[in-house]
C-alpha cells in the first residue's frame, strides 16, 4: 500500500473551490481548506486567504466583500450574443478574440474548445489564425488571431455581417459552447435593449464597488451575470459595446474604467480626455444663487461665503477665490474637480470639470455653475497653482433665488480673523496690523516674519513677500 501523503495547502483549495455549488462565504472556505489540511501555523485562517486569492478570477469571482462563487457554477448556461463583423464573414472564420472575452477561462486554448451546433452536434470549426492588417498612423502593420475555421458553415446558414451567433456556456471549464445562428432580421430588439440596460447598470455597480477606479471585465462580467435577472435568457449585445455606448463607463483593454479616467497612453492613441457635459440652463435657474463655503484644505479655519448666480462661471467664482484667498491674478492655473460618491460607497472620484488661466480664460470661462449638476451638499476641489497644489473645499450650502438690487458674486460671511501684529512696530512700542508676510526673512529666520504695509516699504522692499489672508 502506497503511503498516504498529507494533502498541500495548494490541493486543499483547490478541492475545497472545486466542491462549491454556488455563492459561499469565504469564511466558511477557509474553515473547509482547514478540515482537510489542518494547521499549526500562528494564523492559519490567513495562510488559507493568501493562497485563496491566487485562484481569483481563475477559479472563482467576489460577488461581495464577503462572499465568492465558482466561475464554473455562475457561467454554466449563461447565453451571451456574437455579432458577426464583415472581416469573420469575408475570412469564413469566427474570432475568439474578443467575442469569448469575459466568457472563457483566463489564459484558456481556444484550440481546446469544442463548438456545437444548436442540436449540440459538434461543429465542423477548426482552430486557426487568421492574418489581419490595420493602418495605423505608425504604420500598417499585420497581426494574427486566434479563430475557428467555419467557412462551410457560414456558407450553408447564407450568414451576414451583422447576423449573430447566441452562444450557451455548457461548460465553462472544459470549454464548450453552443451556437444558435441568428440572421439579423429576427433579432428581437426590445429584448435586447432591456438586456443591454439591465447589463450596463450591473457593470456600472461593478466599477462603482470597485476599491480602484477600475474593474476587469473578467471580473465584472461573471458578478453582474450572477445578478442578471435572466441570465441564461435572451442574450444582450456584447458588453464591451454595451460599455462603449454607455455615457457613465469606458473602455481601457480589458478594463471598465470612469469616462474622465486618462492614461498617458491614450493621448499616444489620439484620445482626448472627457469632461462631464455641461447641462442647459435655463434662464429661471441662470438667475438662482448658489451659495458656496470655500475653505483652504489644510487650514479649514480659513474660509468664505460666496454667493454666484448660476449663469455666472467657473471663471467667475475663481475671480473671487483668488481675490479671497490671495492668490495671484496673473502667474498660475487653476482648476475645479467635482467630488462625485461611488454608488452606495463612502469613496469619492474626482472629476476635473474646468481649468482657468492666469488673466481668466480657459475652459473655466465656458461652465456656468447651473450647468454643472450641482446639488446641495456636493462638493468642489479646488487647486490654486499646479506646482503649489493649494487645495480648497468647497461645499454647495444653498440654492435660493436671488435678492432684489444684489450685484452678484458677493462674499457674505467669512472666518473670524485672527489678526497679527507687525513685529516691526511692535518692537517700536505700535501695535499695528501685519498685512504681509515676508518669504525671505521667514526662511532665513525660520519663523514667519509678518510685517505692516510701511514695514515692508521701509525695510524688506526688495523681498519676496505675500499677503496675509485672515
Ligand atoms: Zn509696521
Ligand atoms: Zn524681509
Amino acid at each position: 500500500m502506497a503511503d498516504e501523503k498529507p494533502i498541500t495547502l495548494e490541493a486543499a483549495v483547490q478541492q475545497v473551490i472545486a466542491e462549491l455549488d454556488g455563492p459561499t462565504p469565504v469564511a466558511e472556505i477557509v474553515q473547509r481548506v482547514l478540515a482537510i489540511h489542518p494547521s499549526a501555523a500562528k494564523h492559519p485562517e490567513q495562510s488559507v486567504r493568501n493562497q485563496l486569492i491566487r485562484h481569483w478570477r481563475k477559479a472563482w469571482v467576489y460577488l461581495d466583500a464577503k462572499t465568492v462563487t465558482p466561475l464554473r457554477v455562475v457561467m454554466k448556461g449563461v447565453r451571451f450574443r456574437i455579432v458577426l463583423s464583415r472581416l469573420e464573414i469575408k475570412h469564413g472564420a469566427l474570432f475568439f478574440e474578443t467575442n469569448f472575452r469575459g466568457f472563457a477561462r483566463l489564459m484558456a486554448d481556444p484550440a481546446s474548445f469544442t463548438l456545437l451546433d444548436a442540436a449540440s452536434q459538434p461543429l465542423p470549426a477548426s482552430p486557426t489564425t487568421i492574418k489581419l492588417e490595420r493602418k495605423s498612423p505608425l504604420g500598417d502593420y499585420s497581426y494574427e488571431v486566434a479563430a475557428w475555421d467555419v467557412a462551410p458553415w457560414f456558407k450553408s446558414l447564407k450568414a451576414r455581417d451583422g447576423d449573430s451567433l447566441l452562444v450557451t456556456v455548457e461548460d465553462w471549464e472544459a470549454g464548450r459552447y453552443r451556437l444558435e445562428y441568428e440572421p439579423a432580421g429576427r433579432r428581437r430588439f426590445d429584448e435586447v435593449d432591456r438586456v443591454n440596460r439591465e447589463l450596463a447598470d450591473l457593470l456600472f455597480a461593478a466599477l462603482e464597488e470597485a476599491h480602484s477606479e477600475s474593474v476587469s471585465g473578467f471580473e465584472a462580467i461573471p458578478v453582474a451575470y450572477a445578478r442578471m435577472a435572466d441570465p441564461r435568457g435572451y442574450p444582450g449585445d456584447p458588453w464591451m459595446k454595451v460599455v462603449e455606448r454607455d455615457s457613465r463607463m469606458k473602455l481601457f483593454g480589458d478594463d471598465i474604467r470612469y469616462p474622465e479616467s486618462y492614461a498617458p497612453i491614450e493621448s499616444l492613441m489620439g484620445r482626448e480626455k472627457v469632461q462631464p457635459k455641461a447641462l442647459p440652463v435655463s434662464s429661471g435657474q441662470g438667475q438662482q444663487v448658489y451659495r458656496f463655503k470655500a475653505a483652504l484644505k489644510y487650514r479649514a479655519g480659513l474660509w468664505r461665503r460666496i454667493d454666484i448666480q448660476g449663469q455666472q462661471t467657473l471663471e467667475d467664482l475663481d475671480g473671487v477665490l483668488r481675490g479671497e484667498f490671495k492668490h495671484d491674478f496673473s502667474d498660475h492655473l487653476s482648476g475645479f474637480w467635482l467630488k462625485q460618491r461611488r454608488g452606495n460607497t463612502k469613496r469619492f472620484r474626482e472629476v476635473e470639470i474646468a481649468t482657468v488661466q492666469p488673466f481668466g480664460g480657459g475652459d473655466g470661462a465656458e461652465k456656468h455653475i447651473a450647468g454643472l449638476g450641482l446639488a446641495v451638499g456636493d462638493d468642489l476641489k479646488y487647486v490654486y497653482d499646479f506646482g503649489d497644489w493649494i487645495e480648497h473645499t468647497i461645499t454647495l450650502e444653498v440654492i435660493a433665488e436671488p435678492e432684489a438690487g444684489v450685484a452678484y458674486p458677493r462674499v457674505v460671511a467669512k472666518n473670524k480673523p485672527q489678526y497679527q501684529d507687525c513685529e516691526r512696530c511692535r518692537a517700536q512700542g505700535r501695535q499695528t496690523r501685519a498685512i504681509w508676510v515676508c518669504h525671505h526673512c521667514s526662511s532665513e529666520q525660520g519663523r514667519a516674519v509678518v510685517l505692516c504695509e510701511d514695514c515692508l516699504v521701509a525695510e524688506h522692499e526688495d523681498h519676496y513677500a505675500d499677503e496675509i489672508v485672515y
